[in-house]
């Protein structure tokens, strides 16, 4: 709102309506008149007649007359109220979209009551589009994935095949991420985890810290997907499921990688040992593989172009959120 009353010259008072001399226009010199403001108290609304439109012209006025106020009880009330009607239109909108494929997802009902809202059809550009990182060519996303969630110093397992652990001459897959970085070209697995210095083998006792957990759910659809339509329908709900983690259990989303098959891996925060519990329990009727929800830290996860056994399709880089920015 505008201090009409104590910051503004040549104050004309018509019911809500307020004409006054525009102090931006004043301050370089013209509106000689004092007419150029108009303010209305009800609405709080003002501006410039000479510069309609102008953003940098009202800021200008702001800077002169503004007051900064805290919204009112009743405004805060009235915008959650807004927001909760928006929020029930939204989920109302996706329960119908979802309904015209409940034929062919024959998912347990206690999963499709939970998940229904969340799916969305164009999932997949919708994760691009809310990505903060943008990618560009896939040459380098391997480089951007450690590069954006862990830090220079953090030791980390990278591989090619799931054996490459347990003796001396696997030192040589224990690095730093920033020795990870020199390289060209980085193998095509990695371990969730941060390892302790000296670590040869990627067992859980060498593991020094777990920063993340990685969700993925096989078989969402409620048994082992094997078309290609059955194995999209269990990316559509994975990706249903991230955003019901994100939205309900508040896990804050690092990345996802479709994984080139069947399922969807993504990368969260970790969360407080008490809410991690919580959803160990929900990890069953959620479907989430158990070994890699508890043990990604030790297990080796693909990252994007490693190229799946069976579908010979690359794994890829759908949404990279930095802890490292
Ligand atoms: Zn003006």
């Amino acid at each position: 709102m505008l201090d009409y009353q104590n910051r503004l010259e040549n104050v004309k008072i018509r019911g809500n309506k307020v004409t006054a001399a525009c102090p931006a226009c004043r301050a370089a010199g013209r509106d000689k008149k004092g007419v150029h403001l108009y303010y209305n108290i009800a609405t709080e609304q003002y501006g410039c007649v000479a510069h309609q439109g102008d953003h940098a012209h009202r800021q200008t006025i702001f800077s002169y007359a503004g007051i900064v106020t805290e919204p009112t009880e009743e405004q805060r009330q009235e915008w959650k109220e807004r927001k909760e009607q928006e929020r029930k239109r939204e989920a109302l909108r996706l329960l119908a979209a979802a309904d015209e494929r409940k034929a062919m997802a024959k998912m347990p009902e206690v999963l499709d009551r939970i998940l229904t809202p969340y799916i969305i059809e164009d999932w997949y550009l919708e994760l691009l589009d809310q990505s903060p990182i943008r990618f560009r060519d896939n040459e380098s996303l391997r480089h951007e994935f450690i590069l954006r969630l862990f830090y220079s110093d953090d030791i980390l397992w990278l591989g090619n095949r799931r054996r490459d652990s347990g003796s001396p001459r696997h030192a040589a897959n224990f690095r730093t991420c920033a020795d990870w970085l020199k390289l060209a070209k980085l193998p095509q697995m990695i371990a969730g985890g941060v390892f302790c210095k000296g670590s040869i083998s990627r067992g859980g006792d060498h593991v020094d810290l777990s920063p993340y957990i990685v969700i993925e759910c096989d078989q969402l659809i409620g048994h082992e997907p094997t078309t290609p339509a059955e194995k999209a329908q269990n990316k559509r709900l994975s990706a249903a499921l991230i955003r019901y983690c994100q939205d309900v259990l508040g896990l804050i989303l690092r990345a996802v990688i479709d994984t080139g098959n069947k399922s969807l891996h993504a990368w969260f925060d970790r969360p407080s040992e008490s809410d991690f519990e919580a959803l160990i329990k929900h990890s069953k009727r959620f479907r989430i593989d158990h070994g890699i929800l508890t043990g990604c830290q030790y297990s080796p996860l693909r990252l994007p172009g490693c190229i799946h056994e069976k579908s010979n399709q690359p794994a890829t880089l759908i949404y990279l959120n930095p802890t490292i920015s």
